[in-house]
């Protein structure tokens, strides 16, 4: 057979991929028609299509290209690692020096007594780890009975069944039996759709509250975990009311249970901070982490755990892991990213630089007809469209479609953005530069304006 290459043309790549190639979250049949876009290759901020179009990704791949793309150092990582050592696992008392010093560098890195780590691939079997964790804990310590897990509806945790479990994805739920047993879901922070006539403030204060009112109705006694990302993601980039999360604090630490902060998307560097969990003042009995901890440029993902938790499964053989996990490969990447994060300054020029501009900037959407608010943390942040702004009104017709109109409008000016329902969310790598922040913001305003032009003409609003 034919091995293609960046430089086939387009109706190749295209035709080959729908006969073989499944997407994820994709309807495949019309995927099969349009054709996929195929991009071929990446600098910074910038993407290569094979029409040899130039795109900037504000969306840093699926939120972790947060070095950027083309970093030789991390190419060299790899190749270094391939050659000392490509595989060995840490089953069976083994261990190896990538994984060592990944493991140690994030114990630096994560706040509190989070001095632990148990590594996965992804987010997902992180995650996974984490249900597990958790439930072995409170057995070994005595209370076998806490096995129920709180979690919210449209939080996203990933997409194995006990991740896609956690997650409060209704449209997941539907496909494939989930959510297990023993995972109870609350509502989430979003003031936006959710909130009525109360205030943001008072409205935050209401949906932690859920989390009170969902471990009496199960028993405090009976409840092992709370798991919440800091800043919803794939949910939309809600951030939450300023009251919600020392509500939580507070509800946790009153009745002793575990919280998971769901690192996956805020954590190194996105929300300003190197951890979500520090932006927003919480503190965490375990974190998830994948994505940035590698920019993507390996495949991997960890539970990073607290001295408490960590004594407790100590005391055991926790009969979890996967082949790969602390790949040494992956592991040799990470260390040299969160290396290059550091050093180089990007995650506090982000924090201090550049993460103000973009805000400055992103917030100036809301004076667009069609954006009722702008939200932005760090270098996470949505704008939501509507009809109206004054009552923040859905569109005619199906939810969703307005973001779809805009998404395809930022695709058609070169510019990666993405919808989730009517929000338009941005996550650009943390080296964009202001010129770049510049493009970002003139391409959204411009895509911005042809899709209500579309949206008029089609009658939406
Ligand atoms: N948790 C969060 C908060 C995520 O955003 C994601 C992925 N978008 C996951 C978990 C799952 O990670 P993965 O896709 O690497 O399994």
């Amino acid at each position: 057979m034919t091995i293609l290459t960046p430089n086939s043309p387009t109706a190749e790549l295209q035709a080959l991929d729908a006969a073989h190639h499944m997407h994820p979250f994709t309807h495949g049949a019309g995927l099969g028609e349009k054709g996929a876009r195929i991009i071929t290759r990446a600098e910074g901020c910038w993407l290569n299509d094979s029409d040899g179009n130039r795109i900037l990704d504000a969306m840093a791949g699926l939120w972790c290209v947060n070095i950027g793309y083309g970093r030789e150092e991390l190419a060299e990582a790899a190749a270094r690692q391939m050659r000392e050592l490509p595989f060995y696992n840490t089953f069976f008392q083994t261990s190896h020096v990538p994984a060592i010093n990944l493991a140690a560098r994030l114990a630096e890195l994560a706040p509190g007594d989070l001095n632990h780590v148990f590594f996965a691939n992804s987010g997902s079997e992180a995650n996974d780890t984490n249900l597990r964790m958790v439930r072995t804990y409170w057995q070994e310590k005595g209370q076998p009975q806490r096995q129920h897990v709180i979690s919210r509806w449209n939080g996203y945790h990933g997409s194995s069944v006990g991740s896609g479990s956690l997650g409060g994805m209704k449209g997941m739920h539907a496909q494939g039996g989930m959510p297990i047993p023993g995972i109870h879901h609350i509502d989430q922070p979003y003031w936006y759709l959710e909130g009525g006539n109360m205030s943001e403030d008072d409205f935050g204060l209401a949906r932690a509250q859920l989390l009170e009112e969902k471990i009496l109705e199960l028993g405090a006694d009976n409840v092992a975990a709370f798991i919440a990302e800091p800043i919803q993601g794939a949910g939309g980039v809600i951030v939450p009311p300023a009251t919600y999360w020392p509500e939580i604090q507070r509800i946790v630490d009153k009745y002793g249970i575990l919280l998971i902060a769901d690192e996956v998307i805020c954590g190194f560097g996105r929300t300003g901070e190197w951890f979500g969990s520090q932006t927003m003042n919480i503190r965490p009995d375990i974190m998830t982490v994948a994505k940035g901890l590698s920019s993507g440029y390996q495949p991997i993902g960890a539970s990073i755990v607290s001295d408490g938790v960590a004594k407790v499964i100590d005391g055991v053989e926790f009969n979890h892991g996967y082949t790969y996990s602390g790949h040494p490969v992956a592991c040799a990447v990470a260390l040299e990213n969160l290396r290059l994060l550091d050093e180089e300054g990007i995650v506090t020029r982000a924090r201090d630089e550049t993460g103000p501009y973009l805000k400055a900037q992103f917030e100036t959407l809301t004076d667009h007809p069609l954006v009722g608010e702008a939200k932005i943390v760090g270098h996470m942040g949505s704008i939501a469209l509507t009809p109206d702004k004054a009552s923040r009104a859905r569109f005619a017709g199906e939810a969703g479609t307005a973001g779809f109109i805009t998404r395809e409008r930022c695709f058609a000016n070169n510019l990666i953005m993405r919808h989730v329902g009517d929000r338009m969310i941005i996550s650009p790598p943390l080296v964009i530069s202001k010129e770049e922040i510049d493009t970002l913001i003139e391409r959204a305003r411009r895509s911005l304006d042809e899709a209500h032009a579309q949206l008029q003409e089609q009658g939406l609003m």
